[in-house]
């Protein structure tokens, strides 16, 4: 038998109805903001991610999916969703009747990195990209709308940790304050970081090497060297915080891997998935748009891990699967091409009709019926079909009433929408 890759997996039709609820309260709460959804292709030129992700980046140097096409064209399956955004952003002039664009998407990522618990080689994030808006207010809704959707998920273990990289204009000093403590300690840090501390230090502060961890305890802080600019956009997205009640920790140590990131920068984090405890990472990219050979417009966005969103979902939601509400249960050819025709148009009415096809036994149906979770079953006989009236049971009461033939649709479907729900 054929089995699907390492790293890959399927979302079982169990799972699905906590997938479909997560998306579309997530769907709500970004549209509720101001969010248009995008879709962007699956894979792009490789230069993309390249030149946006960074060279020197754990993802471009190891995890991505490239090949060449049949043609020798190198492409990538996407590894995160921020580059085809602002691709598009830039591609289609989205920005010219107005800078400001507020696009999300959901979909999958793709990366070549060891599977664990918790992480694939195929995963799910729903991200989420605000073109046009320096100011740090944005930032700060940004967080407070992800809060939201924890806790409308029932996730409250979970916490927000800022901090600022700073800008071209006060990075470079804490570069240099940074490159000095890692030199001193070259000897402790593995070999990428070796490579990297001189090319780009901050990725060392990424790594996730417990050795290049212990090396990297007392380094300076970034914040230390922020210019009056970003000190005051800093606070503001603290004191909004605090105003909007949401709860966050100022980390000094945190870095996005990625080279295009400017000043807020953010994860949030959660004790309930050992290891993989970030479930959304995000921050500002003021410089990325021009990067990408686009006017000079500022962006700030997040990806949440989808898979280990669902995963805390999991834990605190109750069953929210969607049961039928009627079950037809036939017997014989007659009573079977009936129940056919009523199970169609029920289901055509918006009701989740199920029946047997095979014809099986009275009691086997019923077990199918409970199986199923139906809460009411159509009984539908020889001798129901000569008195023209069949029999509706309800599962959970127990109790048989008897609907004729007449007007059974029109009843069913007028009783199962009416607000006290089915008979
Ligand atoms: P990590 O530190 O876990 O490797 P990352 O910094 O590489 O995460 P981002 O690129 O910021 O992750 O992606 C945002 C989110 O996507 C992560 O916080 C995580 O929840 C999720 N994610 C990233 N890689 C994977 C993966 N391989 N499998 C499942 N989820 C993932
Ligand atoms: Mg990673």
């Amino acid at each position: 038998m054929i089995q699907l890759i390492r790293g890959f997996k399927d979302i079982l039709p169990e799972e699905i109805s906590l997938w479909q609820h997560i998306e579309t309260e997530a769907s709500l709460l970004l549209q509720n903001f101001g969010f248009c959804e995008i879709r962007i292709p699956i894979m792009e030129r490789t230069e993309l991610f390249a030149r946006s992700i960074g060279e020197d980046t754990d993802i471009v140097e190891k995890e991505m999916y490239t090949f060449p096409d049949r043609k020798g064209e190198l492409i990538t399956l996407r590894p995160e969703a921020t580059a085809s955004i602002v691709r598009a952003y830039i591609q289609h002039r989205l920005y010219s009747q107005d800078p400001v664009q507020k696009l999300y998407t959901i979909g999958p990522m793709f990366r070549r990195e060891r599977p664990q618990k918790g992480r694939y080689r195929q995963f799910y994030q729903i991200d989420a990209e605000v073109f046009g808006v320096e100011s740090p207010l944005m930032d700060a809704q940004m967080i407070h709308m992800l809060m939201t959707l924890f806790s409308r998920l029932n996730i409250t273990d979970c916490a927000a940790h800022i901090n600022s990289l700073g800008c071209p204009v006060c990075r470079p000093g804490f570069k240099v304050a940074l490159m000095q403590k890692l030199t001193d300690r070259i000897d402790r840090l593995c070999e990428d970081c070796r490579r990297r501390s001189a090319k780009n230090p901050l990725r060392v502060m990424d790594c996730k090497v417990p050795s290049c961890r212990e090396a990297l305890t007392d380094i300076p802080s970034i914040l230390d060297y922020l210019c009056p600019d970003c000190h005051t956009h800093f606070e503001t997205v603290q004191s909004q915080l605090k105003t909007l009640g949401v709860k966050h920790e100022i980390d000094r140590g945190l870095v996005r891997g990625l080279d295009y990131y400017t000043r807020t920068a953010f994860e949030i984090q959660t004790g309930l998935l050992g290891a993989q405890s970030a479930v959304v990472g995000g921050g500002r990219y003021d410089g990325l748009v021009k990067a990408l050979g686009g006017p000079d417009i500022p962006g700030i966005g997040f990806a949440i891990g989808f898979d280990r969103l669902a995963e805390l979902a999991a834990l605190n939601l109750s069953d929210i699967s969607k049961k039928p509400g009627l079950f037809i249960a036939a017997l014989g050819t007659a009573a079977q091409l009936q129940a056919f025709e009523w199970a169609c148009q029920l289901s055509v009415s918006g009701i989740q009709t199920e029946m047997d096809m095979s014809n099986r036994s009275l009691k086997s149906q019923m077990k199918q019926a409970d199986r199923l979770g139906a809460s009411q079953v159509l009984i539908l006989g020889e001798q129901e079909l000569n008195d023209k009236a069949a029999i509706l049971r309800d599962m959970t009461t127990k109790t048989q009433i008897i609907l004729p033939f007449d007007g059974l649709i029109e009843k069913l479907t007028s009783v199962w929408n009416s607000p006290e729900g089915c008979p």
